[in-house]
């Protein structure tokens, strides 16, 4: 066995999907090859890793039926034959290249599940943040719908300093600030008017990974940008193209001064 062998075989080795024959070779190979022993621990780490972040739902019992009538009926439709010599090595190598298709595909959907679970839980734990606000008679800690008042007030707490502008001309009145905590991390929320809606901004340093652009959680929209080199995330019960809009044009015009 060879490391290009083992390469298209550790995938389907990992998941346990080889013959013992071919698996003794490999786990031979592995002892001795360090690149290859590599490979096999990050498909160990890929699986642990899909294994404790993707939602794992038992499928329901008519969906299972489903499945069953397909697989007969498929078996019906095409009855297996003896594959010819020639065939049987394609049907090998096909089989080696699924294996590797289908770890790729388990990263990319690991992966994708992972951001959206981080994104999911700052959009929830930003709404839950406006609300428990705005129940508590909370919203304001510093109100003034001057920027010179608000953003000294919100830098001698925080270790950065937020842009903060008024944008009463265009409809969105600051009426004042105060300090959060989202993501476990001290964060300034500035808070607008908009007609009788309230809107809470949250800002803070920009992030590797940036929340979606726009979600409704519990009826809330949450409208997320990025500008200034800070992250942007905007919670109100105002309409999405509206909030999506406002909180462009914050960090948007941050981003120009
Ligand atoms: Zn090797």
């Amino acid at each position: 066995m060879n490391c290009n062998e083992t390469g298209t075989l550790v995938a389907r080795y990992t998941d346990g999907e080889i013959d013992s024959l071919q698996g003794r070779s490999i786990e031979q190979h592995l002892r001795c090859c360090a690149a290859c022993a590599g490979k096999h621990q990050d498909v160990l780490a890929l699986r642990a890793r899909i294994g404790s972040a993707v939602p794992y739902f038992p499928a329901p019992p008519a969906l299972r039926e489903r499945v069953r009538a397909l697989l007969a009926n498929a078996h019906e439709v095409a009855p297996v034959r003896p594959r010819p010599e020639r065939d049987r090595w394609r049907w090998l190598t096909g089989g080696a290249l699924a294996g590797c298709t289908a770890t790729l595909l388990a990263w990319v959907v690991g992966t994708a599940v992972i951001d959206w679970h981080a994104n999911e839980d700052v959009a929830v734990e930003a709404v839950a943040t406006h609300v428990r606000a705005t129940l508590n008679n909370h919203l304001i800690e510093v109100a003034s719908s001057d920027q010179h008042t608000v953003k000294p007030w919100l830098s001698a707490r925080l270790d950065y300093s937020p842009p903060v502008q008024d944008l009463a001309s265009e409809g969105f009145a600051l009426s004042g600030g105060r300090l959060d905590t989202l993501d476990k991390q001290r964060v300034a929320t500035l808070v607008y008017r908009y007609r009788l809606h309230t809107i809470d901004v949250f800002v803070r340093p920009e992030l590797a990974h940036a929340p979606s652009a726009l979600r409704t959680v519990r009826g809330f929209n949450v409208a997320h940008a990025t500008g200034a080199g800070m992250d942007w995330l905007a919670v109100s019960d105002v309409s999405a193209d509206v909030l999506t809009e406002f909180v462009q044009r914050l960090a948007r015009e941050a981003a120009s001064q």
